[in-house]
């Protein structure tokens, strides 16, 4: 850096003002409403850009199946 290039105190400081991080930005969902981050699927009605991509059946059968292994399991102990 050459010295001609130096800042005073206040002008670093005027320009650092700018520096803080900012927090997260969300949308609304279009089909709930409940906040969502941006591009990210909604975790709640499984919908982008209002097209069903998850259904929510899905994810409740998955849990059933998890829970009657679960159960298998614990039963052959
Ligand atoms: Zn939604």
């Amino acid at each position: 850096m050459v010295n001609r290039m130096r800042h005073n105190r206040s002008q670093r400081g005027s320009t650092r003002s700018h520096h803080a991080l900012k927090g997260v930005r969300l949308s609304k969902c279009p089909d709930c409403g409940l906040p969502i981050l941006n591009h990210r699927l909604c975790a709640n009605c499984g919908k982008y850009n209002g097209k069903q991509v998850v259904s929510k059946e899905v994810k409740v059968s998955k849990k059933v199946t998890k829970g009657k292994k679960a159960e298998k399991v614990t039963k052959a102990k």
